[in-house]
């Protein structure tokens, strides 16, 4: 047994992958006790990469060497001690979430890959997200798989080494695959177990802070009294660095002057006042988790996600605040999408960390993509940027790059 490293901030951010209807949420919900499919509305009005977030605390019993989210073992009845604190991304619809995954590849340390034994394998968007892994070469990957209750024994068995024969070749072949009925709570100890094995990956605590917006909020109510009014909050992923409480940060691009005609960014400048991972306070924060960082800064700027996407760092240790790229394009081997290469003056919706951007293609030569963006971003180069194109009238993801 390992020893117990329960943080007040998660040590790993566990993406999860599947089919859309193949149980990703209610599994989710097993290990969490929280419901993240609350971004799908938003989702279907507008193509906007919305991260979904929560955080677990895995516990041990000692006595039987059994894991739970839960109160008491299940085994002896005891009370099992906090031995990690994880926390679970996931993102609703099929383009949305592997556009999220590349964009967010830098905060993913692993992923649970649902595949559901009702349906053969693999389904058309599952062999999608195998390519999605295999792109973005994460090895720390569980696959789960779900409705084995719904199809029985010897089914289930029959699927098992349909997911076997898919993986076969891939960087995940040797991953465990873990039956699971999420619902009834059957080998969630199992999965949580494999959960606890995977290795917490070496942080760069030392390097100038970079943290992408995730969400930002006002924290007070309608009508509040002027002089009693908190500071916004944001809360995002750090992918470098430490934060500490009182530091003095910069936001970038910042928030639109509505004043001005253009489309002008100004950078913010203000101090944090706390850190906080979900109910605790921390004095640090370094990569891992994803924390809220309460400021001192005019709550009217962190209003309904208005400061998504944004960076966060030291006054003026940010990356420089861009407002065209030249990036490479890698496509991806999508059968379901018409061979087309893309053209200039085309318009395309870039996903960069916690940022969706529209771009126009300025010029497409071979792969490498000259994209005018329509509002600045703040990114350092090398982050993987998903491409999604309009094909037929819907936004689909049809590749990813790096900034050259
Ligand atoms: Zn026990």
């Amino acid at each position: 047994m390992k020893e117990p490293s329960v943080t007040k901030q998660s040590v790993l951010n566990i993406g999860t992958l599947g089919h859309i209807d193949h149980g990703k949420t209610s599994l989710t919900r097993a290990i969490t006790g929280v419901w993240t499919d609350r971004h799908s509305e938003s989702i279907k009005r507008n193509m906007t990469i919305k991260l979904g977030y929560a955080d677990a605390i895995i516990k041990v019993c000692r006595k039987c060497n059994e894991y739970t989210v839960g109160d008491t073992c299940a085994q002896c009845g005891g009370k099992p001690e906090p031995f990690r604190r994880i926390s679970m991304l996931d993102a609703p619809g099929h383009e949305t979430l592997m556009a999220t995954a590349i964009a967010g590849s830098s905060v993913i340390d692993a992923i649970l890959f649902v595949i559901a034994a009702n349906e053969q394998c693999p389904m058309q968007q599952t062999k999608e997200h195998l390519m999605i892994i295999n792109v973005l070469g994460i090895k720390n990957v569980i696959i789960v798989q779900t409705k084995v209750d719904i199809v029985g024994k010897e089914a289930a068995i029959a699927h098992y080494k349909q997911i076997k024969a898919f993986v076969n070749g891939s960087i995940i072949e040797n991953a465990p695959i873990i039956p699971l009925m999420p619902n009834l709570g059957i080998n969630l100890d199992v999965l949580l177990g494999k959960i606890v094995d995977i290795p917490v990956p070496e942080r760069d605590t030392t390097s100038d802070p970079l943290m992408f917006v995730v969400r930002s909020f006002d924290v007070n109510k309608p009508g509040s009294d002027a002089t009693k009014l908190v500071g916004g909050v944001i809360g995002g992923a750090i992918i470098r660095g430490t934060i500490k409480s009182d530091d003095k940060i910069e936001i970038r691009p910042g928030f639109k002057n509505e004043k001005l005609k253009k489309d002008v960014y100004e950078p913010i400048i203000t101090v944090i006042r706390r850190i906080s991972s979900g109910t605790d306070q921390l004095d640090e924060a370094t990569p891992g988790g994803l924390i809220a960082l309460s400021t001192e800064m005019d709550p009217s700027f962190t209003k309904a996600d208005s400061l998504v996407g944004n960076a966060v760092g030291l006054v003026g240790k940010l990356p420089p605040v861009i407002s065209s790229l030249s990036m490479k394009y890698h496509k991806l081997a999508r059968d379901d999408l018409p061979e087309q290469r893309i053209v200039e003056n085309e318009s395309l919706i870039l996903g960069v960390a916690t940022a969706t951007a529209l771009g126009y293609v300025k010029s497409a030569k071979k792969d490498t993509l000259e994209i005018e963006l329509k509002r600045p971003l703040s990114i350092p180069s090398g982050m993987k940027i998903a491409v999604m194109r309009s094909i037929s009238h819907r936004w689909r993801l049809t590749g990813y790059g790096q900034i050259v």
